[in-house]
């Protein structure tokens, strides 16, 4: 194991993450007399209110997903250590994080933890096997292949029964993931596909959005909710409330109504948006501490300053703290870093000690979802709106917080294409798009072997040749849909 350099005798902050909480809180120690040191197992801040934009063909992984080295390249205090964290030391104030298998040690006086959360499939993770999330940039462009290899399969497809099925396209969760998706994927297939294929109509693919709940985007409330639902409604999306999805394979969704009654949906293309678990560093966390504890989803509940019980300089922020009124949202993340970076500033230009830090406040901004072109909905204190003003201060705001200029300008650009056109301009997909996770998954779980044969493709002491290294085929890998064309050809 390496040992990261202790700096020059300054105060040393470590941020993990480099998402809002990461790159927000290593912004704001920009002029602050402090060594940071952001790690973070992703090369970029991620944008993820505009993922689903990348997995339906508007935007590129670019536009929204900056490489967090360049953002920060000008912050003289700070650098940016690619690594995933599988150790925090409390006592020891030491942070371990490991790259293609070498691990590096990183002291720290102050630690900021904004590691957010993933995926929950609440305790089934199966089904992420034949339903993507949708978290990260390989989510979205896995699904972005499976979205558009659904309609390719469709064109070539021998029976009405199988067009029907590659053209049926699920989404679990009616949150503001799941109604973005839908209503995303009902534009794509009437507007910027129809027209494009010879034996199928794009237009007449099904979208169907399944919520356990009663309502489409429940936390916004009936008004917003109900606007939401009917537009949705009307671009053809059908929506089905108090419907559990209890089962999910290759071939399609089981849904247990309220009455309990079981029913399939046949469907190739499946997509989850259905619940959240934070990140495991926050129970590593709350074990050290002096007391502190975790909620059902694995948050932090953090004390009123967002550090955890009896360690004063450990601050946790963004989707992994959970503080009352506060919703996993990216002004959250925003809020919660920025007040730790003050805290650390004025600690250390001696206006003030831990004793005297205010309880962090929450200030609520408001929140929006859009559902199609032109349409969102908007709450801002308690004015509710909807409709097109609501779309034009979602694009807005949108904008506002996309980090750096060039991403704005070619963003707005691709908007203009999409939204007034009906052409998208990232619609390329590739089969290790679609495949690549399923397959790492295996090499991964197969072997040390295996971990051997991704470190050396990583141009990281190359494995031996082996006779016995066993291939990994698409028969090895158990994928959903859309199935592998030309099925004996090697994945890895
Ligand atoms: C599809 C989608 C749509 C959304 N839409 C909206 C919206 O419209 N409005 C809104 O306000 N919010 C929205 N959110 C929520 C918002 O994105 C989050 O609340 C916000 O990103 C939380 O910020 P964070 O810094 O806590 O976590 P994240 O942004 O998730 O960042 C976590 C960071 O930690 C890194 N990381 C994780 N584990 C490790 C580890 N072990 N070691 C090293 N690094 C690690 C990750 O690589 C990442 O960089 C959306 C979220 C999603 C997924």
């Amino acid at each position: 194991m390496s040992t990261q350099p202790v700096g020059n005798g300054r105060h040393r902050v470590v941020v993990i993450g480099s998402g809002f909480g990461g790159l927000f809180g290593t912004k704001h120690l920009k002029r602050a007399d402090v060594d940071v040191t952001l790690i973070s197992k992703t090369t970029t801040h991620l944008f993820q209110p505009l993922l689903y934009q990348v997995a339906t063909g508007i935007l590129s992984v670019g536009e929204i997903a900056p490489a967090t080295r360049l953002v920060l390249r000008k912050q003289k205090n700070a650098r940016v250590l690619l690594g995933e964290v599988t150790d925090i030391d409390l006592e020891k104030r030491a942070v371990t994080s490991v790259l293609l298998g070498e691990s590096t040690e990183t002291p720290y006086d102050t630690l900021i933890v904004a590691t957010g959360a993933q995926q929950s499939y609440f305790g089934n993770d199966q089904f992420a096997t034949f339903a993507p999330g949708m978290k990260t940039i390989d989510d979205a462009l896995e699904l972005r292949g499976r979205i558009l290899g659904s309609f390719e399969q469709a064109e070539v497809a021998q029976t009405q029964e199988e067009r029907d099925r590659l053209l049926s396209f699920v989404v679990v969760g009616a949150g503001p993931t799941g109604v973005e998706l839908a209503g995303q994927i009902a534009e794509l297939s009437d507007r910027t596909l129809e027209g494009t294929f010879h034996n199928i109509d794009p237009r007449d693919a099904r979208v169907i959005l399944v919520e356990g709940a009663g309502a489409v985007l429940g936390p916004m409330g009936p008004k917003l909710g109900g606007k939401a639902q009917r537009r949705l409604e009307s671009m053809g999306v059908e929506i089905q409330l108090n419907a559990l999805v209890t089962d999910v394979d290759a071939h399609g969704v089981t849904v247990q109504d309220a009455d309990g009654t079981s029913r399939r949906i046949e469907s190739a293309c499946k997509v989850w948006s259905a619940g959240v678990q934070a990140s495991p560093l926050g129970k590593m966390l709350a074990d050290q501490s002096d007391g502190t504890e975790v909620d059902r989803a694995g948050r932090v509940v953090v004390e009123p300053d967002l550090t955890v019980k009896g360690h004063p300089n450990v601050f946790v922020v963004g989707d992994l703290m959970s503080v009352p009124g506060v919703p996993g949202q990216a002004q959250g993340a925003i809020q919660g870093a920025t007040y730790a970076a003050k805290q650390i500033k004025s600690e250390l230009a001696g206006k003030q000690t831990v004793q005297d830090r205010k309880p962090f406040s929450y200030f609520n901004k408001g929140s929006m979802a859009t559902i199609s072109r032109f349409s969102a909905v908007c709450q801002v204190g308690k004015l509710e709106f909807g409709g097109f003003i609501a779309w034009l201060a979602w694009l807005g705001l949108h904008l506002y917080y996309l980090v750096g200029y060039r991403s704005r300008i070619t963003t707005i650009f691709q908007w203009f294409v999409t939204f007034l056109g009906r052409t998208r301009g990232q619609m390329a997909a590739t089969e290790q798009w679609i495949f690549a996770r399923l397959a790492l998954e295996a090499v991964y779980s197969d072997s040390e072997e295996g971990e051997e044969i991704v470190r050396g493709a990583a141009g990281r002491r190359p494995p031996a040749p082996s006779p016995g290294t066993p291939a990994v085929t698409a028969e090895s890998v158990e994928t959903g849909a859309p199935e592998k064309p030309g099925g004996d050809r090697k994945v890895g």
